[in-house]
């Protein structure tokens, strides 16, 4: 079968893998119908993801069929539409036993510490491959980065008509403010990049609650003029929950002079750097900071839901495509700046498995 590894920065190449064999009891095997490409592969493509060893088949935002099941499991039958989990936990360490097993302390994501889906076959313990029935290929690769904003607003505990900041409107912040709406929190998404802001009004469009907003501020800079603007939209007053989701330093430093006293701010953007802040503020506004990491199965659960409510546009956030033959060379050139790449997808043109019973 084919298969795409990355050898070393920069290094994508299409090899010939053998087909995994059967699954196993407790086991799916899945036809990768589509592969997301996302900052973090971006990373790594370029050689600047922490704790990533080449070689590595990349690919952990994956959709496709049910191809096979094996022994003990219910649930799932071949020719189903299918989203997959990527992160594989020990399900022995304190955070697995708080059912906290998104940050697992030997957590193991696909395409990052173990080799991914990027290859037209994938053997997957069941409970990692969420049923998408009603929903298309296209749809259930955007799963694993809704499911990213689904457990940040989840960590956020949002209440309806909240005021609520989003920091960055690339796909994860996007996402934040997707799900943020979804709640009936009022929104305010800051986005410096024209081609990001077009994306999120037709993401977008058909969610507005009232109040919500879509900006063209940087979100680091200028921290008194963009709080301000902010504040105007909010009816004079602070948003009560910030979500960082540029992962750039300087914005998350900066964001911490976004909320109201008592509110709190959620850093779902990664940084490898040391991120600092000023204690009095933070202090006499009595701050809580969250950190959000990955999702868990429930997460994936509330996002399905939404996309079978028809929420989710699909064609709206896949910007770019591209054929398996053509895919190295397609994914150096939507890595070229100014090429408006939002979401791009590697697309293989299988036929659905059908059952032979
Ligand atoms: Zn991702
Ligand atoms: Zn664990």
């Amino acid at each position: 079968m084919q298969a795409f590894v990355l050898s070393a920065p920069e290094r994508l190449a299409a090899v010939d893998l053998a087909a995994p064999a059967a699954p196993g009891p407790g086991q799916v095997m899945v036809r990768v119908a589509r592969v997301g490409v996302c900052g973090t592969d971006i990373h790594s493509y370029h050689g600047r993801q922490p704790f990533f060893a080449y070689p590595r088949r990349l690919g952990h935002e994956l959709s496709g069929w049910v191809e096979s099941v094996g022994a003990d499991v219910v649930g799932l039958a071949v020719g189903d539409v299918v989203a997959v989990e990527p992160y594989l936990q020990c399900r022995q360490c304190g955070a697995c036993r708080l059912g906290r097993y998104n940050c697992c302390e030997n957590l193991q994501v696909l395409g990052v510490h173990i080799d991914g889906g990027m290859c037209e076959r994938i053997c997957l313990p069941a409970a990692k491959v969420h049923r998408a029935d009603g929903l298309t290929v296209d749809q259930a690769v955007l799963v694993e980065t809704l499911a990213v904003g689904a457990h940040s607003v989840g960590r956020a505990q949002l209440a309806p008509g909240e005021a609520v900041l989003v920091a960055g409107g690339g796909p994860i912040g996007l996402a934040v403010a997707l799900l943020a709406l979804a709640v009936g929190a009022r929104v305010a998404l800051l986005e410096p990049d024209a081609s990001r802001r077009a994306v999120a009004t037709r993401v977008l469009a058909g969610l507005a609650v009232p109040g919500s907003w879509l900006g063209s501020q940087a979100p680091p800079a200028a921290t008194e003029a963009a709080a301000a603007a902010v504040r105007e939209r909010f009816d004079g007053e602070a948003p009560t929950c910030v979500f960082d989701a540029t992962g750039r330093r300087a914005a998350m430093e900066a964001s911490f002079a976004l909320p109201a006293a008592a509110g709190r701010l959620v850093l779902v953007g990664f940084q490898a750097d040391r991120v600092s802040f000023a204690n009095p503020e933070f202090h006499r506004r009595e701050l809580a900071v969250l950190s959000s990491r990955n999702s868990t199965a429930a997460d994936f659960g509330t996002v399905l839901a939404l996309m079978r409510a028809g929420l989710v546009d699909a064609a709206a956030w896949i910007t770019h495509r591209a054929t398996p033959d053509a895919f190295p060379p397609s994914l150096a050139e939507w890595l070229v700046p100014g090429s408006g790449l939002f979401k791009g997808v590697l697309a293989w043109d299988a036929a659905v498995p059908r059952s032979r019973s």
